[in-house]
């Protein structure tokens, strides 16, 4: 490694997941419920062609479907794109096509997967039957997938069943999405820097300013900020607001003060907790200093009983 060179910018896994919560309405629980019992419904449009999935509004008429209709079960490939790497949440484990079916008595096509075995196997024109799921809940995933109807016994639309008691009505998406985040080399310094329980800033060569954490460049010059800075753990509180809403995952137990906290000497605040005393007694101006947890990093900042900084002296950077 050339000795003379900047050290690598940090990298690390970010992993960000939520379940996404949603009401279904009306039309779309009659689709999951019918599901559930292995029927697949449509619906009939003000133009007489049948939408499966069945659409929340006629797209000709703009009226709620008036009445749906049994589709299906089997079908035919009318587009697909394999997929060669299934990643992780994909319908099947093993490579598989994504395809749009236009199942039989429907006019449109639906999205789903086709269990083809290889790309050779698949082709535009396939038949495919659904794939049921061993237990079914009222979701699209009561299809595990769609299977090639050739060579396969027992093709015959099996008779509908019962729907079992779901809780159609609600469905829960989770997202997940799991990327690699490379640090600029200013970010890259300000983490190695808390590492080590210094606060390192930049300033621009231009105006002057100083900003922390470093964004590489000046917003008000454009200009590329080089010379580092090193920071007090102290500062004020400029804006902050009491946060009382508690979110699953919550950390730090409603209410807690969520602040802008301008380190001295820094032009631009950030924001981090003002922890260590009642909600009610943080104000603009408070004193705080940084006090560190675990692994190099902030904890949160509390008050230092210094007096408070007067209005003037931060009101440009409010
Ligand atoms: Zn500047």
């Amino acid at each position: 490694m050339n000795p003379a060179a900047p050290p690598a910018p940090l990298r690390a896994p970010l992993e960000i997941e939520f379940d996404y919560t949603r009401s279904l309405g009306p039309v779309l629980t009659q689709f999951m419920t019918a599901l559930a019992g292995r029927r697949i419904l449509g619906a009939r449009g003000a133009d007489g062609r049948v939408h499966a999935p069945p659409f929340e509004y006629d797209p000709v008429s703009a009226e709620p479907p008036a009445d749906l209709v049994e589709v299906g079960p089997e079908g035919t490939v009318v587009s697909w794109s394999w997929m060669p790497e299934p990643l992780a949440g994909q319908p099947l484990a093993e490579p598989f096509a994504w395809a749009l079916i236009r199942l039989d008595g429907a006019d449109t096509a639906m999205l789903h997967a086709v269990d083809a075995g290889s790309a050779a196997a698949m082709r535009t024109g396939l038949r495919v039957r659904p794939r049921w799921a061993p237990t079914r809940t009222g979701s699209i995933r009561d299809i595990a997938c769609f299977e090639p109807c050739d060579g396969l016994a027992g093709t015959a639309p099996r008779a509908a069943e019962p729907a079992p008691e779901v809780a159609a009505g609600m469905t829960i998406t989770p997202v997940r999405l799991h990327y690699m985040h490379t640090a600029s080399p200013g970010e890259s310094s300000y983490l190695r820097g808390l590492a080590a329980h210094r606060l390192l800033g930049q300033r621009c060569g231009v105006c002057g300013q100083v900003y922390v954490p470093p964004r590489g460049t000046c917003p008000a010059d454009g200009v590329p900020t080089h010379e580092v800075v090193e920071l007090p753990e102290s500062g004020i509180v400029t804006t902050f607001c009491v946060v009382n809403v508690g979110y699953p995952g919550q950390r730090v137990t409603p209410p807690y003060v969520a602040a802008a906290v301008l380190l001295d000497g820094a032009d631009i605040a950030f924001q981090h907790l003002v922890l260590g005393c009642d909600p009610g007694e943080v104000r603009m101006g408070m004193r705080v200093r940084a006090m560190w947890g675990e692994s190099g990093t902030i904890s949160h900042f509390a008050p230092t009983g210094e007096p408070d900084a007067g209005y003037e002296s931060y009101a440009r950077h409010l």
